[in-house]
């Protein structure tokens, strides 16, 4: 169980995520990862390794969003690699999901997915959350997001974002922790305290 943090504001919400993970690095992880909704729609990039092989993926682009959210992972499905990072997105790439725990019926909602041609690309049990919410997903995130964790078993803490919202996080916790700091005009949301202050 490792990092989450979101930002959603007035400010530029890559180097605040950044500096969010940095300041949970001391809980140990394996991969990292950043989503953020840009004009252009959803960006993420992720990786297996440091935080800083994250910052060199994107250190020469210029993002202008104020909103997304990041991760630092400590796999207990599927290897650290760069696939199994989060975050996981839907088959349209446009809902990403950051996920702290084990959905422990990960198995049985993964072949009802595939049933129903979603197209899965990783061996995390996180993955089944972007499906899920993308199958209940029909314009309003937080009842996607509620309808899907109707169906899951297990612990997490999540964050979701979807292109669609681009000033929108939708957080839940259940049995993992998860904080919500809320500012002037802005909000975090982060698994630690740590990362928020
Ligand atoms: N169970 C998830 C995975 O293995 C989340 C692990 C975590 O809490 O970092 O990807």
């Amino acid at each position: 169980m490792c990092g989450i943090i979101g930002y959603v504001g007035k400010q530029k919400a890559v180097p605040i995520l950044i500096e969010g993970l940095k300041r949970l690095e001391y809980r140990g992880y394996d991969s990292a990862g950043i989503a953020v909704l840009e004009n252009k729609g959803l960006i993420y990039e992720k990786c297996a390794g440091k935080i800083k092989n994250l910052e060199d993926l994107i250190k020469d682009r210029d993002f202008e969003s104020t909103a997304g959210i990041a991760h630092t992972r400590w796999a207990t499905h599927g290897e650290p690699t760069d696939l199994n990072a989060h975050p996981h997105l839907d088959c349209k790439g446009n809902i990403a999901v950051v996920h702290n725990g084990i959905i422990e019926n990960y198995r049985s909602l993964r072949e009802v997915l595939i049933r129903e041609e979603h197209h899965l690309t990783s061996d995390t049990d996180t993955e089944i959350l972007a499906h899920l919410i993308e199958e209940y997903y029909e314009g309003n995130l937080l009842e996607a997001v509620q309808a899907a964790l109707s169906q899951v078993e297990g612990t997490y803490g999540i964050a979701v974002v979807c292109k669609d919202n681009p000033h929108q996080i939708v957080a839940a916790r259940h049995g993992s922790p998860l904080v919500i700091g809320s500012g002037n005009g802005e909000n975090f949301v982060a698994s630690d305290v740590a990362a928020s202050e």
